[in-house]
C-alpha cells in the first residue's frame, strides 16, 4: 500500500497530515498527488468523503512552498460552487500548511469586499473562491490572475448544475495558458467532458468508486406517505417527519433532514423547532455568520437536528451523522447518491430514510434505476386514520404563500430548486370565499330588502360574536 512519504510532499505537509491522524492516503490522494507533483493536469472522477480535497491541497502546497506571492496576483486558484465548500478547503488548508508560511484568502458571498481586497492587496498563494465572487473583484479591477500557476475546480458537476459553467469557462480564460489544472467532479457529464477536452492538457484521468455504490454500511429505506386532504399534506408529512425520528428515538443522535424546497427548509425547521426537537435550518439565503453557527453547532453537536437544502449540505464534511431523512425525494437521482452519502462515513453504520409523497414516485424510480436496487419500504410511523381538523395541532408552523421573487431563484441558489406550480404549499390558501368576503361587504345580493338578519353576517363577524 503507498504511504504519505513515498509521495515527495514536502516534509511539512507530512508532518501536518501525520499530526491531523491520517495514516495512509486514500486511493484518490494516492491516484493524483504524484502526477500534480509533476506539474501535470489532473482529472479526478471522485466525490466528497473519499479525500479529494487533501488529493489537491497537498500537492498544491508543497508546489507553493517555494516562491512569493505578488500583491494582487495569487499563484494559485480553488474554484468551489458553494461558500461551505469553499470555507472547508478554506480549513483544510489551514490544517495542512500549520508548520508553512503560505497566506490564503477566502473570496466568497456575504463577506465584505474591502477586508478582502485588504487580503488581496498584501499578495496571497492560495486564493479560494466561488466563480461569480471571483468575477467580481476581478472587475473591480482589484485581482491580476496572470500569475496563477495552479488552477482547481472542485465539484464541477455541481457547477454545471447551478449554472456557473459559463463563469468557469470565463477564468480559464483569464488565467494563463500555461497553468496546471486540477479538476474535480464527481460525474462526467457531456457538458463537463467538454470542457475537460477544451481547458486541461493531456490530463491523468483518476477514478474513484462511487460511494453510494461502495458505501454498503448504509441502511436504506422509504415510506410511502399519502395525505389524507391535499390542503394538508404539508402539515401530515411533517407528522411522518416527527413520527420518523421519533422511531428511531436514540439512535439517531444526529440527522440532516433534506428538502427539495428552500421553503420547505424553513417550515420543517420552525415546526420542529415548536415541537421541542433541537433543529435549525440551513440554505442559501441565510447570511454567512447564521450559516456559520449553526454548521459549527452540528459538527460539535449542540445541535442535533440540521434542516439543509442540496446546495447548503453539498460538500459539507460532518464526520459522524447517524441519520439522512429525506422530506422529498431529489428530483435528481445523483443528489439522492450525494445526500445518503452524508451518513455511513468512514466505515461507520448510518441510516437514510425517505419520505416518498404522491408526486415523488417517478423520482423514486429514477433513484432505485441509478442505484440499481429497491429500496425497502418502511411501515409508515404514522397510523393512517384521517386527520381531522381538532387534530391539526396548534402550534403548526404556517407555511407562507409562495413569494413572487421564489421563482426567480439566484443563480447561486438554482438547485435549491424553485417550487413546482403543483407542487405548491396550500394548506393555508384563502379560498375563493375569503375573496368574496372582501369584496362584496355584507350586501347579499338578490334577496329582496327584508332579509333575515344571520344571512347578512359575513363569517369573520359570526365567528367573532
Ligand atoms: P473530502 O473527500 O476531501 O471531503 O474528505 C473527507 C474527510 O476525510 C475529511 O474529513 C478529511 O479530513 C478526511 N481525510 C482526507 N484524507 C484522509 C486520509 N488520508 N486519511 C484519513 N482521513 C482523511
Amino acid at each position: 500500500m503507498t504511504k504519505f512519504t513515498d509521495l515527495n510532499l514536502n516534509p511539512k505537509v507530512l508532518k501536518a497530515i501525520a499530526e491531523a491522524g491520517y495514516e495512509s492516503p486514500t486511493p484518490i490522494q494516492a491516484g493524483a498527488i504524484p502526477p500534480a507533483l509533476e506539474g501535470r493536469d489532473v482529472l479526478g472522477i471522485a466525490q466528497t468523503g473519499t479525500g479529494k480535497t487533501a488529493s489537491f491541497t497537498l500537492p498544491m502546497i508543497t508546489l507553493l512552498a517555494r516562491g512569493r506571492a505578488r500583491a494582487r496576483m495569487p499563484r494559485s486558484l480553488v474554484l468551489c460552487p458553494t461558500r461551505e465548500l469553499a470555507a472547508q478547503v478554506a480549513e483544510n488548508f489551514d490544517t495542512y500548511t500549520k508548520h508553512m508560511k503560505l497566506t490564503k484568502a477566502l473570496l466568497i458571498g456575504g463577506v465584505s469586499f474591502k477586508e478582502q481586497e485588504a487580503i488581496i492587496d498584501k499578495g496571497v498563494d492560495v486564493l479560494i473562491a466561488t466563480p461569480g465572487r471571483l468575477l467580481d473583484h476581478f472587475e473591480r479591477g482589484k485581482l491580476i490572475l496572470s500569475d496563477v500557476k495552479v488552477m482547481v475546480v472542485d465539484e464541477a458537476d455541481r457547477m454545471l448544475d447551478m449554472g456557473f459553467i459559463p463563469d468557469i469557462e470565463r477564468i480559464f480564460g483569464l488565467t494563463p495558458f500555461t497553468r496546471q489544472t486540477l479538476f474535480f467532479s464527481a460525474t462526467m457529464a457531456p457538458e463537463i467532458e467538454r470542457i475537460t477536452n477544451t481547458f486541461l492538457s493531456a490530463p491523468e484521468r483518476i477514478e474513484v468508486a462511487r460511494q453510494a455504490t461502495a458505501s454498503e454500511t448504509i441502511e436504506q429505506g422509504v415510506v410511502m406517505f399519502k395525505p389524507s386532504r391535499r390542503d394538508r399534506e404539508g402539515s401530515e408529512k411533517r407528522t411522518v417527519l416527527r413520527g420518523l425520528i421519533d422511531r428511531e428515538g436514540d439512535k439517531c443522535t444526529n440527522a440532516i433532514i433534506f428538502c427539495n424546497r428552500k421553503t420547505d427548509v424553513d417550515i420543517c425547521a420552525k415546526s420542529l423547532k415548536k415541537y421541542g426537537y433541537d433543529a435549525a435550518a440551513i440554505h442559501g439565503d441565510l447570511d454567512q455568520s447564521q450559516r456559520t453557527k449553526t454548521l459549527d453547532g452540528f459538527r460539535e453537536g449542540s445541535l442535533r437536528l440540521l434542516v439543509a437544502s442540496d446546495v447548503a449540505a453539498r460538500g459539507l464534511d460532518v464526520p459522524s451523522v447517524s441519520h439522512v431523512i429525506n422530506f422529498d425525494v431529489p428530483g435528481h437521482p445523483e443528489d439522492y447518491v450525494h445526500r445518503i452519502g452524508r451518513t455511513g462515513r468512514a466505515g461507520r453504520e448510518g441510516k437514510a430514510i425517505t419520505i416518498c409523497g404522491p408526486r415523488d414516485q417517478k423520482a423514486l424510480d429514477a433513484v432505485e434505476q441509478l442505484i440499481q436496487k429497491e429500496i425497502p419500504r418502511l411501515e409508515s410511523p404514522v397510523k393512517s386514520k384521517p386527520v381531522e381538523a381538532k387534530d391539526t395541532p396548534k402550534d403548526e408552523v404556517k407555511e407562507p404563500r409562495e413569494k413572487k421573487s421564489a421563482s426567480k431563484p439566484r443563480r447561486s441558489d438554482k438547485t435549491d430548486r424553485p417550487e413546482r406550480s403543483d407542487n405548491k404549499p396550500t394548506e393555508n390558501k384563502p379560498r375563493s370565499r375569503g375573496r368574496d368576503r372582501n369584496d362584496r361587504g355584507n350586501k347579499v345580493v338578490g334577496m329582496g330588502d327584508h332579509l333575515p338578519s344571520f344571512i347578512a353576517l359575513s363569517f369573520a363577524e359570526r365567528r367573532a360574536g
